[in-house]
């Protein structure tokens, strides 16, 4: 079967893929975002929900959409450290504006809305599993519903989450790509969202408790009776029994009392600095496949969100001029590492 072509591939529809497609087809690119999970699947994913004040996201999409779809608690006003030894909390309130918890399959769901609206093709239930390489990245091969396709483009954009497995299946001898990932820099997680009877008195914060284990728990409040309930564990440190840990927590709190779950989910995020280099000749990795997290609290969605952008935009230039190299793509590690690359590597440290 002849391959399908494009301007560019995008393989993940997270926040980074979803703003590096709206980017790219907003300026007018044949784009296709490629997401391994159904349609009706399309947004789930593992996560805090929790969004700092102070955050910004690229105006590539409809922000007051996103906003009014999706920010179900817009009242974080601060953070409370609770303290497992002495039971006291430590509450720091934020400054420069409210952080906010969202409805994170509806905010996913509006991120794939508008790539689409912007004119990238979304092909769901399309799972990567090789990529197409002759000294530049072409594209990559899939399994669609049963059947192989494989995609060819000027510029593939890596938005496959933690632990790519697109960067398994690249050579990046000869590149500066940062290779020295390994697991131990990941950390595990998990999640719950929980329903709970009367509405919580902190829900103007959002709440963490440390492990021994190198994370914490957290108690993020989408709304006063709807809870985001979670924990992670650095996997430089022993394997930590997560759902056990949670629910001995939770049965603990008064607060928890006759709770119900909504939603479980886990996943692995990146807890070190942010890669190096995340560009190879007709390649570029953005978001957790780059890792752009937060290496303290875990944060992603911002970085994700701003790297997409940025990739994209140095692709739409490099594929104008005729020109994906390394070097031609190498403005975007440039705009990450002056932005929030230093500030994490500071914190990875
Ligand atoms: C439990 C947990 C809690 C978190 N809490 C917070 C928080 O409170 N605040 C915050 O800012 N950040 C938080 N983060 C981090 C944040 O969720 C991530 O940094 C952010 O989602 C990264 O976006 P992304 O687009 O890079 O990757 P993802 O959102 O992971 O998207 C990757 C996409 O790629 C798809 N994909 C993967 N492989 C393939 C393949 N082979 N073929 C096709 N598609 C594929 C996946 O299905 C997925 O849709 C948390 C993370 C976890 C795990």
């Amino acid at each position: 079967m002849p391959a399908e072509t494009y301007d560019m591939v995008v393989v993940g529809g997270g926040t980074a893929g979803c703003f590096a497609a709206a980017t790219a087809a907003g300026e007018g690119l044949d784009v296709a975002l490629l997401e391994r999970k159904t349609e009706d699947e399309g947004g789930r994913i593992a996560c805090g929900d929790a969004i700092k004040g102070t955050s910004t996201f690229p105006d590539v999409i409809d922000l007051d959409y996103l906003r009014e779809e999706s920010f179900t608690n817009e009242g974080i006003t601060l953070a409370r450290f609770e303290n497992p030894k002495t039971d006291e909390n430590l509450d720091i309130g934020f400054r420069g504006g409210n952080g906010a918890i969202v409805d994170r399959k509806r905010y996913g769901e509006v991120l794939l809305e508008e790539a689409e609206r912007a004119g990238t093709d979304i092909h769901y239930e399309t799972v990567v599993q090789d990529v197409v390489q002759n000294g530049a990245v072409k594209g990559v091969t899939a399994t669609q519903r049963g059947s192989v396709k494989e995609f060819e483009a000027d510029v593939l954009i890596d938005a496959a989450g933690s632990l790519s497995l697109l960067q398994d299946k690249t050579d990046f001898d000869g590149t500066t790509f940062d290779t020295n990932v390994n697991y131990q820099q990941f950390c595990s997680a998990y999640r719950e969202i929980v329903e709970v009877d009367e509405p919580v008195d902190w829900h103007n914060a959002i709440v963490f408790k440390p492990t021994a284990e190198l994370g914490y728990l957290w108690y993020f409040p989408r709304t006063p009776t709807e809870i985001n309930v979670g924990l992670g564990f650095q996997m430089n440190k022993d394997p930590m029994k997560l759902v056990e840990h949670l629910r001995k927590d939770l049965q603990n709190r008064e607060e928890f009392k006759n709770a119900t779950v909504k939603d479980k989910l886990g996943a692995a995020l990146p807890t070190r600095r942010p890669y190096d280099s995340a560009v190879a000749p007709g390649y570029m990795a953005v978001g957790d496949a780059a890792g752009h997290v937060n290496p303290c609290t875990g944060g992603g969605i911002p970085g994700a969100a701003k790297a997409g952008t940025w990739a994209a935009e140095a692709a739409i230039e490099g594929i104008s001029d005729g020109d994906v190299s390394e070097g031609a793509l190498w403005e975007y590690n440039r705009r990450v590492q002056t932005d929030f690359g230093k500030r994490f590597a500071a914190m990875d440290l």
